[in-house]
């Protein structure tokens, strides 16, 4: 408990965000929802866990997924990789956590599990903030996709200009830079390197632009 007093006021904010990602992953919260004719009314906004496993399982039944989809349904073969990787990766995690009286089964107690572990052990906070705000985009990506628009400049933190990429099975050459535009998240622009990893949204973003100012 005495951990509590040495956390410092960024790893606290990392903490709370945390929390914030673990809400939206498994609880439902209220949103207000504009019924034409009626003004506006709350609803309740399904938790992104539950919305991704109903992708996989449309029916709520169990089954394996994936079985059910006919061809042309990419959300849900997406979905269903999606799913698999969290699942893997909480599996992975468990072992590095504290061993609980009873290791908890259900996806959702598992990844519950973990940030309730946070409050002992402050070292886990780095790792679990960084992967759950990875689900969170994941999943909001896949049913949002955003606006990606590659840049033509050249990375100011590794310089390259373009970058090889596979997609569909083809090695094609790409401009390295590109800003993911989406509208309603915490990062509505998001500059990244795809050859280096560097990245850069808010502020931050006049910064890239005047490091990249083409010269005349
Ligand atoms: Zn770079």
């Amino acid at each position: 408990m005495t951990q509590e007093n040495v956390l410092s006021e960024k790893q606290q904010l990392k903490r709370g965000r945390t929390w914030r990602f673990r809400d939206q992953l498994l609880d439902w919260s209220p949103e207000i929802i504009e019924v034409e004719g009626e003004g506006p009314r709350v609803g309740m906004q399904k938790p992104l866990l539950l919305e991704l496993q109903e992708q996989v399982r449309p029916s709520g039944e169990g089954g394996a997924g994936g079985a059910g989809f006919g061809p042309g349904m990419p959300v849900a073969a997406a979905a269903l990789a999606l799913m698999q990787d969290i699942e893997r990766e909480v599996a992975d995690r468990l072992w590095s956590l504290p061993r609980p009286a009873q290791v908890p089964e259900k996806l959702a107690q598992r990844i519950q599990y973990w940030v309730t572990c946070l409050n002992d052990r402050p070292d886990l906070i780095d790792e679990c903030y960084t992967v759950l705000g990875g689900w969170v985009q994941r999943i909001n990506d896949l049913f949002n996709p955003p606006t990606v628009v590659r840049l033509r400049r050249k990375c100011p933190a590794c310089n390259l200009s373009h970058v090889w990429e596979t997609l569909d099975g083809e090695r094609v050459q790409n401009r390295a830079l590109v800003a993911a535009i989406r509208p309603a998240s915490d990062t509505p622009v998001l500059v990244e390197c795809r050859a280096c990893g560097a990245g850069w949204c808010g502020p931050s973003i006049h910064e890239l632009e005047e490091l990249t100012r083409p010269q005349e």
